[in-house]
């Protein structure tokens, strides 16, 4: 599964860094299957939120909505960027 994602988080795409250098195998919390590896901060994101897609996607107008139009994403690598 890394070799196929290089190594990156499959929502950001960075390579893990600093203290947290491994991704972390995402799992679905109410049948248990393994979706992803993810960035410990993705990962995080995602449990914070309850596994809720409807709750993920409004989060993601929020920001959008409130985004200043000149300032650049921040920690959003390129490939990241154009697969949005
Ligand atoms: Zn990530």
């Amino acid at each position: 599964m890394s070799d196929t994602q290089e190594g990156r988080c499959a929502v950001c795409a960075r390579v893990p860094s600093g203290t947290r250098t491994r991704l972390c195998v995402d799992h679905c919390h109410t049948t248990g299957r393994i979706r992803q590896l993810l960035c410990n901060r993705c990962n995080m994101a995602i449990g914070l939120l309850d596994e809720n897609p409807v709750t993920l996607a409004s989060l993601a107008r929020y920001l959008a909505k409130h985004a200043e139009p000149s300032a650049p994403m921040r920690h959003a690598p390129e490939r990241a960027r154009s697969r949005a």
